[in-house]
């Protein structure tokens, strides 16, 4: 089910399935008819139909926003993020507020950071949001503040988040002072790498070794090379 929010299509070919802006897709239904294995497709016995709705997209309609950052779900994050931040960065501060909210969903849930499954989406999920944290020369001391907003902002529709906030401050900090560590040991490493290259190419095996072992995303090892070599 698509939202038309009324805006000029982006071209003559512009449809539903468009992603210029125009429509916006707030409800899904998928109709599972078929069982699939090596004999290829068969109709299940059962057949149903699983539908979901996009709570916040749904709030940006019915508040009138242009994205769902601008919805009281996250407005108060933003706000603060906003008033905190020394760089300004509108895409880091979207990512902080949404990765800050999954986090918290997930350990109120019982998730923890961990190399695997969920525990590792949830690692990769605090980790990003602190690189954007970074990005926007934001104290990381801050995070507690912002998880105490996000509680109070929430907590009449969610308070598993209010039951458990001492875990999630505690399961979030950690994770930061680790995250913080490996930074720093990727930093080392990411100097002693570069002690002979000269022209200012940073080779793959290099890019690849800090990614896998320090956690280092190429779009870092990148920053790092610019502040080096500028
Ligand atoms: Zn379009």
């Amino acid at each position: 089910m698509f939202y038309d929010t009324g805006k000029p299509a982006c071209s003559k070919d512009c449809q539903p399935s468009c992603n210029c802006g125009k429509y916006v897709e707030i409800w899904n239904n998928v109709f599972m008819e078929y069982f699939k294995d090596k004999n290829g497709y068969s109709k299940l016995a059962q057949k149903n139909v699983d539908t979901g709705l996009g709570l916040e997209r749904m709030a940006m309609l019915l508040q009138g926003k242009e994205t769902p950052f601008d919805t009281e779900i996250f407005k108060p994050v933003m706000e603060k993020l906003e008033e905190l931040q020394k760089e300004n960065y509108i895409e880091s501060r979207r990512i902080i507020a949404e990765h800050l909210r999954s986090s918290m969903m997930i350990i109120a849930d019982g998730g923890r950071p961990s190399n695997i499954d969920r525990g590792y989406v949830l690692r990769r999920l605090i980790r990003r949001m602190i690189r954007h944290l970074n990005k926007l020369q934001i104290n990381l001391d801050e995070l507690s503040t912002l998880i105490d907003i996000n509680v109070e902002n929430l907590k009449e529709m969610y308070p598993e988040l209010e039951k458990n906030k001492e875990i999630i401050k505690n399961t979030i900090l950690e994770e930061k002072n680790k995250f913080v560590k490996t930074l720093a040991n990727g930093e080392r490493e990411f100097e002693k790498q570069i002690k002979n290259i000269n022209d200012g190419k940073i080779p793959g095996e290099v890019v690849f070794k800090l990614y896998d072992t320090y956690g280092f995303p190429p779009e870092v090892t990148k920053d790092l090379a610019r502040r080096t070599w500028i």
